[in-house]
């Protein structure tokens, strides 16, 4: 298992002994369906039955006018089944759960995005689920901890620790070691130990597979740039993979939040307060002090606020096929803003952060420069945190109504 999954000197699978056999066999129902035709097929007729795939990519017209440099082209991930690239993901593992014959799945999330696709997928095969969530993220994110228990879900709150996403997977590898006969741990990331990165990023190629064949159709070329934002790297790399043997300039944008100097910020591959260590059940470049303890993170955006990155990630930024930049989170409500009010698109605020990037890069270049930005979400399901980010005095008064009136 050792030498299995490494990405130069990043990823492994650093496991408990226990859980060495549930690898082997994950392992070994994935290359195997790697290896069967019919089986991308499969994937290929729920995708598009069930999720909108093809998603398209859309000509951002009005921005491309609006900055007068490069053609900005949106590749359209928003428009998946729950309202983000994570459909593909989720959707992916479930085959694989009945590949394996298991009939429950767990899953951690932070601000429930992936709980709550984990557990439509869970309703949609006929599975049992149960979602670990730290209690500071069910208080922040009542909404998703509402569709995940209407889903069938059981939402356990875990008071260890910080009680954020870290917590989360500590407890869901827990739970896994003692119910690894029939459960299935549906991790969110290309993050983890082997072989999630590959698995994980392997079903998110689909969007570059896509997007690399309408971009030629549509815009008659390759793009000069592609855009990701950057949390685990599970977006990023699906959209970069179907680019990496072309001459395109490949940019990740990781949460810059307060500001790199402020050390408020969720920035492991474009800033210098990260190192190498292991954590989670693999190697990678973590936001930790000297001590190895981890640090706290900071972001606008939840689903970038994490501690770890992706290993095939850390890879691309030690090779440089990779560029990593950081967009703050004034950058990232400005660009949001932009975007609704110029082309009636709604980016989820971690999306927003690879049109930050885009944009303050876009003007530099010609009208023959296509850019490619990977819209990862939707933010409409995200008012909460939007209307917080806006400070909308309409919003704040709403919300004040609402409680007072379930005092009446
Ligand atoms: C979860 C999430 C992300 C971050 O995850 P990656 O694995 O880095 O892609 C980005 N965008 C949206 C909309 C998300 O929900």
């Amino acid at each position: 298992m050792k030498d299995r999954g490494y990405y130069k000197n990043f990823g492994g699978a650093f496991l408990p002994e226990i859980l060495v056999a549930t690898f082997d066999e994950l392992v070994e129902t994935f290359q195997t369906a790697k290896n069967d035709p019919g089986f991308w097929e499969e994937y290929l007729d729920i995708m598009s039955t069930y999720s909108c795939r093809p998603t398209p990519i859309t000509f951002a017209q009005n921005l491309t006018r609006h900055f007068g440099g490069a053609r900005i082209y949106i590749k359209r991930e928003d428009l998946n089944h729950t309202g983000a690239h994570k459909a593909n993901n989720v959707i992916g593992q479930g085959l694989l759960v009945k590949r394996m014959g298991k009939t429950r799945v767990i899953a951690e999330t932070g601000a429930g995005q992936h709980g709550v696709a984990t557990a439509t997928m869970a309703a949609r095969f006929g599975f049992k689920c149960t979602i670990y969530m730290g209690e500071v993220d069910v208080q922040r994110q009542r909404p998703n901890v509402f569709w995940m228990e209407r889903l069938g879900a059981e939402v356990i709150t875990v008071k260890e620790g910080t009680r954020i996403l870290k917590d989360a997977i500590n407890e869901s590898f827990r739970d896994w070691v003692t119910h690894m006969d029939t459960t299935h741990y549906v991790l969110g990331t290309a993050c983890g130990p082997h072989p999630f990165p590959e698995m994980v990023s392997y079903f998110q190629s689909i969007i570059g597979q896509e997007a690399r064949k309408q971009i030629l159709e549509q815009a008659g070329g390759l793009p000069g740039r592609v855009y990701a934002c950057v949390g685990g790297g599970s977006n990023a790399l699906g959209i970069f993979k179907a680019f990496l043997d072309d001459p395109v300039d490949l940019v990740g944008v990781e949460a810059g939040g307060e500001g790199l100097e402020t050390g408020r910020h969720a920035s492991r591959l474009s800033s210098k307060d990260s190192s190498i260590g292991v954590a989670q059940g693999y190697k990678t470049y973590f936001l930790q002090d000297n001590d190895g303890q981890m640090r706290e993170t900071h972001s606008v955006a939840a689903g970038l606020d994490y501690v770890g990155v992706s290993p095939i990630l850390a890879q691309y930024a030690e090779t440089g096929r990779i560029r990593f930049e950081a967009a703050t989170d004034r950058e990232v409500v400005d660009a949001l803003s932009l975007t609704i009010q110029k082309e009636g698109l709604i980016p989820a605020l971690e999306s927003a952060h690879a049109f930050a990037q885009a944009f303050k890069e876009a003007p530099a270049m010609t009208p023959e420069d296509i850019v490619l930005i990977n819209q990862s979400g939707r933010g409409d399901k995200d008012i909460f945190t939007i209307a917080d980010a806006f400070a909308d005095p309409k919003w704040q008064a709403f919300i004040k109504e609402k409680a007072e009136g379930y005092h009446a």
